[in-house]
């Protein structure tokens, strides 16, 4: 509980200002967002409206904003996107990806150090990704007074905040959605030019009215697997793969 008094208070004071722009790792992990369908435009949206909201508040804001959904549904890429649009000169990932290997206090001297860096800019956007594990750490101890700061946490495991408390302490939350349906599917295969015409009318045929979940993270990847596959296999093989892993009933 001392890590969920720290780490609140980290979220709700914390920040000084620097200069320093170190977007190279946003540019890497943004790879693009396909706008499939409404659930994606509405995340977009409520991200715009508070970073709008925020830009526009004389009181020096805070935003904090959590982008929870399914392992895979696209909360990096949804979060990173946010944050390009919101065009601050400091955006910074905070995640344990970037940490493997480091003991716990070399994790937290990380994480303390993107919370100073993000401290020296008036500006700052901090994503703070699958955030359930960065919680364990203990928490940056500085004061996020005076700076417009936004905060984009992810998860995918909302029951762990609702647990250690954290949960209320973003406002706003936002689901990112698995795709659930045909449509969007067919949307996503359409975007990316994967498939010729007539196997997307095969997929059609094969997948409309029935159940189907997957996130749009593992439907890239298996799009990736069978694209190199001859035509005449490739859409019987995708939709093996879906059955198995997207959970497309037979
Ligand atoms: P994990 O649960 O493993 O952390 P995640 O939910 O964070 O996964 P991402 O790592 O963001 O998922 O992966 C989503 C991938 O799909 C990225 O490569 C992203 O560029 C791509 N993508 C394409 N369209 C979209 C979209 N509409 N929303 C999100 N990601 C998208
Ligand atoms: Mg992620």
């Amino acid at each position: 509980k001392a890590y969920r008094a720290d780490f609140v208070h980290a979220l709700e004071h914390d920040i000084k200002p620097a200069f320093g722009n170190s977007n190279d790792e946003v540019e890497y992990m943004s790879n693009g967002i396909i706008k499939w369908g409404m659930p994606v435009n509405r995340v977009l949206e409520v991200g715009d409206m508070l970073i709008a909201e925020a830009q526009s508040s004389d009181r020096t804001p805070l935003v904090k904003f959590l982008l929870e959904g399914s392992v895979g549904s696209g909360k990096t890429a949804l979060a990173v996107q946010i944050a390009k649009n919101a065009d601050f000169p400091f955006i910074k990932i905070c995640s344990t990806r970037n940490m493997i290997g480091f003991h716990e206090s070399a994790k937290c001297q990380s994480i303390k150090k993107i919370f100073d860096d993000a401290y020296k800019s008036p500006l700052s956007c901090i994503i703070l990704d699958d955030i359930e594990r960065l919680l364990g750490i203990k928490s940056q101890i500085i004061s996020l007074q005076g700076h417009m700061l936004l905060i984009i946490a992810t998860t995918s495991w909302k029951d762990a905040l609702q647990e250690i408390g954290i949960l209320n302490v973003f406002r706003t939350k936002v689901h990112v959605s698995s795709i659930t349906s045909s449509e969007h599917l067919i949307n996503v295969v359409e975007n990316i030019d994967a498939f010729t015409s007539n196997e997307v009318e095969q997929l059609k045929k094969n997948t409309t009215g029935k159940s189907l979940c997957i996130g749009i993270k593992d439907l890239l990847e298996l799009i990736r697997r069978v694209k190199p596959m001859e035509e005449n296999q490739r859409i019987v093989k995708f939709l093996c793969l879906l059955e198995e892993e997207g959970g497309l009933e037979p």
